[in-house]
Formats: structure tokens, sequence, C-alpha cells
């Protein structure tokens, strides 16, 4: 679903992604860990085109972003395809983000009407049904404040599911939250996965990307220091900045 081919990222003269390369296939739970500033944040928003790269090639479902444009006056060519690859790629924030003047239940419906232009009503029950599927079907009519840090997660999971996107992309959705509210959203992400959604996450619980990814990538200062499966990974790491890594964390 998406396929990154050696991009490179820099803010100004500072060079934050050397050359990576993810793909991740339909069904495929993708976790990036590594340490702060290690670029983790930037791969996904480069992913979904919140971010302009400078060099190498990003597919969605096989059809490569087409670019006007060099270096750092590369952009994004064709409007009309970020629009079509960002919906389909739906992105959920440490930081919640809900409107706070709107009920749960209109947060939810938002933008599968205004982007989408879904009817309302049918919008209305798709997000009934994501809002019961994580849990907090009876928050529909309440105000995001009145809400826990992991209803309120939970809700812009709901959020993101209703735009029935190709992709989820997480950043580090769990690092808000106290340890026991921290539970119910990687309870959430735990089904989502058994359910065979393609998925990206950004994490530091190492538990978490243990026990759902297919694959693990440790990110060191903008470049793959190493990857494989969880079990291989967390179970005999070969380099030592990876070993220093889970030592640290664990
Ligand atoms: P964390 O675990 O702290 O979230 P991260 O791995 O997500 O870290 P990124 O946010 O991707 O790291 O940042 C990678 C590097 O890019 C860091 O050195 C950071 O300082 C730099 N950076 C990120 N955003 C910007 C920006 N808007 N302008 C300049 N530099 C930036
Ligand atoms: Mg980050």
């Amino acid at each position: 679903v998406i396929e990154i081919r050696n991009l490179h990222k820099a803010y100004g003269a500072l060079e934050v992604i050397k050359g990576v390369d993810l793909v991740a296939r339909k069904g495929e739970v993708i976790s990036l860990i590594g340490s702060s500033g290690s670029g983790k944040s930037t791969i996904l928003r480069c992913a979904n085109l919140l971010e302009d790269s400078q060099q190498g090639d990003i597919l969605f479902k096989g059809e490569p972003v087409r670019w006007k444009g060099e270096g750092l006056h590369r952009h994004p060519a064709d409007p009309a395809q970020v629009l079509r690859i960002r919906t389909n790629l739906s992105m959920v924030f440490q930081q919640f983000n809900l409107w706070s003047h709107m009920t749960i239940l209109e947060n939810v419906m938002e933008a599968p009407v205004t982007v989408l232009g879904r009817d309302k009503a049918e919008a209305e029950k798709a997000a009934r049904g994501y809002l019961d599927k994580v849990g907090i079907g009876d928050k529909c009519d309440v105000y995001p404040a009145q809400l826990s840090g992991g209803q309120q997660q939970r809700a812009a999971i709901a959020r993101g599911l209703c735009m029935e996107p190709e992709a989820l992309l997480f950043d580090e959705p769990t690092s808000a939250l106290d340890p026991e509210l921290e539970q119910e959203v990687v309870r959430v992400i735990k089904d989502l996965a058994a359910e065979g959604r393609t998925m990206m996450i950004v994490t530091h619980d190492m538990k978490m990307a243990h026990d759902v990814s297919d694959h693990v990538v440790f990110l060191h200062q903008g470049l793959i220091e190493e990857e494989g499966a969880p079990e291989t990974l967390f179970g005999a790491p070969k380099s030592e900045r990876l070993k220093q890594f889970l030592s640290s964390t664990m």
C-alpha cells in the first residue's frame, strides 16, 4: 500500500532522513522505533505528504507521487493526487486534535461529509459504528473535554477509521496517556491489527511494537540501523545501538 524508496529529507541544511526504504504491504503492521530525533515522525509526515522530501520515491498502491522541481524545491505536482493519498492514509497523532467545539459524533463525521462528500445520515451511521467499535459508542453527544485522554484518543482513531482509509498512520498514539489509559488504546490497535488493517506505527511502547507488528524498523539518525520480525529484533538484536536502545527502554 505504501512504498518509500531511498527517501531523503532535509530541513534547510540539516539532513534528517538520509536514504530510507520502507514498505507496508496490504494487511501489514510496521512499527518504527528509535530514539528522539531519529526521524520517525518525519517519515510518517513525508509518507502522507504533510512534508515535502528532497529525493526518493513514495508510492501509494503502486502509484508514484509525481513531483515538480528538485531538491529543496521539490513539491508534489498534482494537488488531486495529494488529496487522494492523504485521505487514504489516516493519521492519528499523539495529541488527539479533536475539535473542542464539536461533539464526539460531529468530530468523527466531519471529514467524511466535508472531504468525501458523504451523505450526512450515512456518515452518522458509520461514525456511530466506529465509535462503538472503539468502545465509546455511549459518548457520541459529549464534547472532547468531557472525555478521558484514552477515550479522546479512541475517538481520534474512530475519526481516522471513518474515512475508510487504505492505511492508518499512528505517531506515538499512547505517549500522552497515563499507563492505565494507554492500555485501552493498545487494545484498539491490537484489534485493528488482528482485522488485517495496514498500519505504520511510531511508538515508544516496545511491548505493543512486539505484539502487533509484522515488521519492526529501528531508526538511528535518519537511517535504518536494523529491521526485522519483532521476535528477531527484540529477541536477538544485532546492532550495539539497538541493544543499547532496548536496554534503555525496557
Ligand atoms: P521523537 O521521538 O522525539 O518524536 P522523532 O524520531 O519523531 O523524535 P523527528 O520529529 O522526525 O524525530 O525529527 C527528526 C529531526 O528533524 C530532529 O533532529 C528534529 O530536530 C528535526 N526537525 C523536525 N521537524 C523540524 C522542523 N520543522 N524544522 C527543523 N527541524 C526539524
Ligand atoms: Mg516524533
